[in-house]
């Protein structure tokens, strides 16, 4: 069962005045995130490591006359904690309020035995998946408060929850993902205008799923834009008293 209210339909405007920071909004789930949240009235700040791919996010939301987005090149890979700070500065000057940040760039890394896989690249999965977004959402917590209402979304995936043999640093990871959401969460909850969730898409006919499961025909998985009512709902004031929860947009 999915989280959403059985009767919820998106408002069309339900979005306005808000602006969200996506991460890896170029491609996949990210994408079709960031052209919803915009579809909806939302300000959305494009954060992603290929510029190109942003650009051609921005040049969607502006051909369909969404409110004009903002592109940040960002490698999360190698991004520090100084850099991320300056960068929430930066934005601090011409943004004076932050309604939702949706951690959803991540690293799939290596599908081996734990025996086999690359420490080299266990430590690029950690940094993207988990640290970066640790990192980036302390330096937007003061955005955040500022909000009225403000909303954090974590994404997490099944081997998050119930580890999988050949998943690796993907699944500890996302373990991590879920740790760092019930921590915040417990941390905000009752005393902050701020809600922290996590969110496991299920399996989506995406870039990372087809890499994971190259021998699976695409059509087998709905496509993101199928799923995009469970994004929007987490970063509506519909969502406002949820707070804490492990969700999943698929059964
Ligand atoms: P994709 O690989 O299709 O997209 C991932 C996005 O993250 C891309 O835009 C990518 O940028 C960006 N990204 C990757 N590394 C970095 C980095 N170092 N710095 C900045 N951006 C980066 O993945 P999905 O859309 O499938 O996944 C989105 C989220 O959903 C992930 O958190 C994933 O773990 C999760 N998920 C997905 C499932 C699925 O079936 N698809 C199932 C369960 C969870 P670029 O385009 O430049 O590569």
């Amino acid at each position: 069962m999915t989280f959403l209210p059985e009767q919820w339909l998106p408002q069309p405007h339900g979005l306005a005045e808000k602006t969200i920071l996506v991460t890896g909004a170029g491609d996949g789930i990210g994408k079709a995130a960031a052209l919803t949240f915009a579809r909806h009235g939302a300000e959305v700040l494009l954060l992603g490591r290929t510029e190109a791919k942003l650009e051609a996010v921005y040049d969607t939301i502006v051909a369909e006359g969404g409110v004009l987005p903002a592109i940040i090149p960002t490698d999360l890979a190698k991004a520090g904690h100084d850099d991320l700070i300056a960068l929430a500065g930066e934005l601090a000057t011409s943004i004076p309020k932050l309604d939702g940040l949706l951690h959803n760039a991540s690293l799939l890394g290596d599908r081996k035995p734990l025996a086999q896989a690359s420490a080299a690249l266990w430590h690029q999965v950690m940094q993207v998946n988990v640290n970066s977004a640790f990192m980036l959402t302390q330096a937007l917590l003061p955005m955040l408060e500022q909000a009225p209402l403000a909303s954090i979304v974590f994404t997490s995936s099944g081997v998050g929850r119930k580890g999988r043999a050949f998943w690796g640093g993907y699944a500890v990871s996302k373990f991590a993902t879920e740790g760092l959401m019930q921590v915040l969460a417990d941390e905000l909850g009752g005393i902050s205008n701020i809600r922290v969730n996590s969110l496991n898409p299920g399996a989506v006919n995406t870039a990372m799923r087809r890499t994971a499961y190259p021998a699976e025909p695409p059509n087998t998985n709905p496509d993101p834009d199928a799923l995009m009512p469970h994004w929007l709902y987490l970063m509506s004031d519909d969502s406002k008293d949820i707070n804490g929860k492990a969700l999943s947009a698929q059964r």
